[in-house]
């Protein structure tokens, strides 16, 4: 294990969970896929209301941009936390999203 006592490890991440998947892929840079398996997003690319997503492991999809979606959903509930074997997400990235929190954020000034 290195050694991580740069006064980080414990920050929590916080991110509007009211954001589009688009949004949510880019910050986490991670890929729910169906079969229950977190891909690493390589690279995530907006176009009009759709999503085209590589994943390190080489696979490549285009997705709607809905942040109802079930990858948006399951992203947000982390319901798949097996790592992908061909990814190779370091722990540092998986330990990351565990420390981030889904949250609503209220508009200031309302
Ligand atoms: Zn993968």
């Amino acid at each position: 294990m290195p050694d991580l006592s740069n006064g980080e490890k414990k920050t929590k991440r916080y991110l509007d969970k009211n954001r589009s998947l688009y949004d949510l892929i880019n910050k986490v840079k991670l890929w729910p896929s169906r079969s229950g398996v977190l891909h690493g997003v390589k690279t995530v690319t907006r176009r009009g209301n759709r999503i085209d997503i590589t994943t390190h492991c080489g696979e490549e999809f285009t997705v709607w941009d809905s942040r109802n979606s079930r990858s948006a959903r399951w992203l947000r509930n982390r319901l798949v936390k097996t790592p992908c074997p061909r990814c190779g997400v370091p722990d540092w990235k998986l330990e990351k999203y565990n420390s981030t929190v889904f949250t609503t954020f209220t508009k200031k000034g309302r």
